[in-house]
């Protein structure tokens, strides 16, 4: 699948996809991601993609119009069935293990990064199939939260993770409950010992230790996991 991050910080992504899982996707070809300027949809002197809000009031509000003609150049055979627009928002609805599983059936997926005080609301209306936000907070740009959707989404594709099992077996995937607790050598560290049965060798009994010790934690961090079900 491909991800498509449109932003007005395209150098924001030399990070990002650079490294483990994400790198290892893209090389293996199992992963495009692309990144677009939108000002290369802005075609005034000053390449201008912001103006001040009607109405008035604080910020700037990026223009629906280089939003609009990026996404059509980008995905110019629309196709809403293998693609998908997604604004990154605060109002939008939460991104969570689910969505991640839902965007990784497209074929293309874009991001549509805001900035400032957001983004012309046609765009939200008109143009794209939904919002979504990492988290109740107001983050400075959509950059950092598209980053987090994509990474999200590429462990879940096929191939991905050397071991198929670990995507599987891990927070939110099968049961809303939490992951069990992983150690790795040494097995004292400070004083404090790794439980004992996982050092046993004894398979029912730590997948029995760990179906507990999920639970107990989930208990413990997330209760309202354990509510919901
Ligand atoms: N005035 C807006 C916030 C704008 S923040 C409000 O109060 O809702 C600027 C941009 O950052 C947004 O357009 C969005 O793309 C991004 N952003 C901010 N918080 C986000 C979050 N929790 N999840 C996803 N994107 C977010």
């Amino acid at each position: 699948m491909t991800f498509h991050v449109l932003t007005i910080f395209p150098e924001f992504y030399r990070g990002p996809f650079e490294f483990g899982v994400l790198a290892r996707a893209r090389k293996m070809g199992l992963l495009r991601t692309r990144v677009w300027d939108l000002r290369n949809w802005s075609f005034d002197r000053h390449r201008t993609v912001d103006d001040r809000p009607f109405g008035g009031g604080e910020g700037m509000v990026l223009k629906a119009e280089p939003v609009f003609l990026a996404a059509e150049e980008i995905l110019p055979a629309r196709d809403v069935s293998r693609q998908r627009i997604v604004l990154m928002s605060a109002q939008g609805a939460r991104f969570d293990q689910a969505a991640a599983a839902r965007l990784g059936t497209y074929q293309d997926v874009l991001l549509i990064c805001g900035r400032y005080e957001g983004v012309d609301e046609r765009v939200s209306e008109k143009l794209a199939d939904e919002e979504l936000s990492i988290g109740d907070y107001v983050l400075s740009g959509g950059e950092l939260a598209a980053a987090v959707v994509v990474d999200a989404v590429a462990r879940l594709i096929p191939g991905v993770l050397g071991n198929e099992e670990s995507a599987r077996q891990e927070s939110f995937s099968l049961e809303p409950i939490l992951d069990y607790p992983h150690y790795t050598r040494p097995a004292v560290f400070r004083g404090w010992s790794v439980p004992e049965v996982l050092l046993g060798g004894n398979h029912d009994e730590i997948r029995r230790w760990r179906r507990g010790a999920a639970r107990e934690k989930t208990l413990r961090l997330r209760p309202d996991l354990l509510e919901r079900k």
